[in-house]
């Protein structure tokens, strides 16, 4: 069985004062199920935000890993030290940090490997720009990104973490793709896995809101999101996780 899985990537937003009212008010609504929430706040307000949901059903994760395990890297943070702070998950290889960033895809099979390394589910972040998507490379970008962190941790190693199919074109921008498109890309994802993948959970992100997640969700492959924007609305986020059919 996929585990459900909503999770709020909340980007380098708000204070300390913002997360935690979030974060309150997020974990006096969410209770326990079959689906699991995740909030990755900034790095800075990880132990603010995990003192606000602490005995509740709500897991925490960051939005980034350093690839190395501790050392003279000024301004990184290790996977070590995210349990430490109390995450459980962790985001590799978001667009943003791609894009913006120069990460690559063997440097986002590295973090992968040193976030597991450490007892972190990471949630691997992959997809298209507009670009590739008109040319119709889309699902040999994605499965490209997905075999180089196979390459580097294996199949099996893979399929226990979370994939999160992000197409970059629909990630802050308002446009979604459809549920059809969505699910075609999931089903390949889920090729791609074989048998060691059909119970990988794996999320749709790209402007999810409340009015378009059901549709999305309910595409066979779909097992749940992973929502930017929307999630730093407590009423919002929390119409979008309840879409989810466990
Ligand atoms: C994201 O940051 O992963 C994301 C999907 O953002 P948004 O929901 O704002 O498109």
């Amino acid at each position: 069985m996929c585990k459900p899985l909503i999770a709020g990537n909340w980007k380098m937003h708000g204070t300390t004062d913002s997360a935690v009212t979030l974060a309150g008010q997020l974990s006096a609504t969410w209770k326990a199920s079959a689906v699991e929430m995740i909030l990755f706040p900034s790095f800075v307000h990880l132990a603010a935000v995990r003192e606000a949901i602490a005995g509740s059903a709500i897991a925490l994760g960051a939005q980034n890993v350093s690839q190395h395990a501790a050392g003279a890297f000024t301004g990184e943070i290790s996977a070590e030290m995210l349990v430490d702070q109390g995450c459980k998950y962790v985001l590799v290889g978001h667009s943003e940090r791609r894009a913006l960033f120069g990460e690559s895809n063997e440097t986002v099979a590295e973090k992968f490997k040193a976030a597991q390394g450490a007892g972190l589910t990471p949630i691997l972040c992959v997809g298209e720009s507009l670009q590739q998507r008109q040319k119709m490379q889309t699902v040999e970008v994605v499965t490209d990104q997905i075999t180089a962190v196979i390459d580097a941790v294996g199949l099996d190693n893979v399929c226990r973490a979370v994939i999160a199919y992000e197409p970059v074109w629909a990630i802050g921008t308002g446009e979604t793709a459809t549920p059809e498109q969505a699910q075609e890309v999931h089903r390949a994802i889920r090729e791609q896995l074989g048998d060691l993948g059909v119970a990988t959970t794996l999320l749709y992100g790209g402007s999810v809101k409340a009015s378009n997640a059901a549709a999305l969700f309910a595409q066979p492959d779909i097992n749940g999101g992973l929502v930017g924007g929307a999630s730093l609305e407590a009423e919002e986020f929390l119409n979008i996780a309840q879409s989810i059919e466990a």
